[in-house]
């Protein structure tokens, strides 16, 4: 197998000094522009799923709300109109007569915030907070069932957008993610992962793993995901250090299979994402032109440069709460000082750096991810927003960019998802607060009033009774 290439530990980067410090920026949204600038390979653009069930004649009116809308403006006080996608923002013409509809839906938001879905990067649908390595006894029917309920999770969370970042089984995000555009079962919208590719000897989790070595073994792996319908790809290039066997600073992959896998992937239209927390394999990412680096915890100068050079062709997500967590799971029988000894907190320290740097530089850091295990349960997914804020140097409102307007550019459908403009399809939720103001209301579920998607209402109502015009029906069934 490859050589473990380890990294001189104490190996100094040149921004250490200088992202040690947050600086504070109070100005408009930086990463509107980053995100702008993105180009992904346009031979990789994901098909264009749409999601059935929304009847033809649906007509919702939301009155006084606060519109946050994802382009960089701030905040302002409108009306909304939409007709399974928002045919009028800001202001809608005919207001008065559609009050005055019996068949048109209203909401009266009082002021509250409308904004868009939230997205994540990162996603594992079949991950179901249990003890992964026992997958491989779970029968495929059960299996299911759990992959569908966290994609609800999703949902009700206010999550409209999720790209798969790797399934537990084949073909487990594939027929999720058509019986969710099928309008068979409520979840995001969803671009599904197959099992992760590793090495031999290079796994992180045997049950939930592909294995294939060498470069032919690769390309025909990746051919057969591509057959069982996946939109994209994900290698399993560096280790981790629960495994207690690899480490986060080792890469298994050479730069053959790398560059094999790209070639393949990219060939048959579909991008890769790799869990690359070593400073080869996050090298070997840009240099190969894998699309989307997760982690990139112990990138270093030269990764750097290389990223910093391609920006426009790459997607950081670092799933930052997962090593948060880890540093956090006593209850969960992993000690703190077992993860430190481990070097989780010296892996969070380092990537909180290089993060910071990143965002500094103009590169695309999305958040999401590994949410579905033990100690990161899902329904907690917004947990990402406030990391991003406090330990990345994000404002809060460029969090809440990069969540939507930035997941909607790696879905590659900027110009119809992630936004509230006229034409957008209305993927929305009405918050009960101002999350400029507190991030962390978005992990509040009863603060979410109002989930739609593809302009459906998935959830109207808290149960909560605040004032006379809070008063909504509480409703959460799928087909309105
Ligand atoms: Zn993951």
């Amino acid at each position: 197998m490859a050589p473990a290439l380890a990294l001189s530990e104490e190996a100094p980067v040149s921004w250490a000094h200088r992202a040690s410090k947050l600086e504070p920026y109070s100005g408009p949204p930086r990463n509107v522009q980053y995100i702008e600038e993105l180009k992904l390979d346009e031979s990789c653009r994901p098909k264009k799923y749409e999601i059935r069930g929304t009847h033809a004649n649906s007509r919702i009116l939301i009155l006084d709300v606060s519109i946050l809308d994802s382009t960089g403006r701030p905040p302002y006080r409108g009306d909304v109109f939409i007709e399974g996608r928002f045919s009028a923002v800001g202001t809608v013409p005919n207001k008065e007569e559609l009050e005055r509809d019996p068949n048109v839906r209203k909401f009266y938001g009082n002021g509250r915030t409308l904004m868009s879905g939230l997205g994540d990067a990162h996603t594992h649908l079949s991950w179901d907070g249990g003890d992964l390595s026992q997958f491989g006894s779970l029968g495929v029917e059960e299996h299911t069932l759990l992959t569908a309920k966290s994609a609800q999770c999703y949902l009700d969370c206010g999550y409209t957008m999720c790209w798969g970042a790797a399934a537990a089984k084949d073909r487990l995000d594939v027929v999720i993610r058509d019986a969710i555009n099928a309008g068979n079962i409520p979840g995001p919208r969803c671009l599904a992962n197959g099992k992760e590719i590793a090495r031999t000897g290079g796994d992180l989790i045997p049950s939930i793993t592909t294995y294939a070595d060498g470069p032919d073994e690769m390309r025909e792996t990746i051919r057969r995901h591509v057959d069982i319908g996946v939109d994209q790809i994900k290698l399993s290039m560096s280790g981790e250090e629960i495994t207690e066997t690899r480490a986060a600073q080792d890469c298994y992959f050479t730069d053959e299979e790398t560059a094999a896998c790209v070639d393949e992937a990219h060939r048959h239209g579909r991008m890769l994402c790799a869990h690359a927390r070593a400073r080869d394999s996050v090298v070997m990412c840009v240099k190969h032109g894998v699309d989307v680096i997760y982690h990139a915890s112990y990138i270093d100068d030269e990764g750097m440069d290389l990223l910093e050079s391609n920006k426009t062709k790459h997607v950081v997500a670092p799933a930052i709460n997962w090593l948060i967590a880890t540093l956090d799971a006593d209850a969960f029988g992993y000690p703190k000082a077992k993860a430190e000894q481990a070097g989780y907190k010296k892996e969070l320290d380092t990537a909180i750096l290089g993060l910071r740097e990143m965002h500094r530089q103009g590169i695309v850091v999305l958040p999401g991810g590994d949410y579905g295990f033990a100690w990161t349960p899902h329904g907690t997914y917004a947990r990402d927003l406030v990391h991003f804020e406090k330990l990345l140097g994000f404002t809060a409102y460029e969090s809440i960019i990069a969540a939507t307007a930035g997941v909607a550019k790696l879905f590659m459908r900027e110009n119809e998802l992630g936004k509230i403009l006229p034409g957008f399809y209305a993927d929305c939720i009405v918050v009960d607060g101002d999350p400029l103001a507190d991030l962390g209301i978005l992990q509040d579920r009863s603060r979410l009033d109002i989930i739609l998607i593809n302009g459906r209402v998935h959830k109207a109502g808290t149960g909560r009774k605040k004032d006379n015009s809070s008063d909504y029906e509480l409703n959460t069934s799928l087909f309105l």
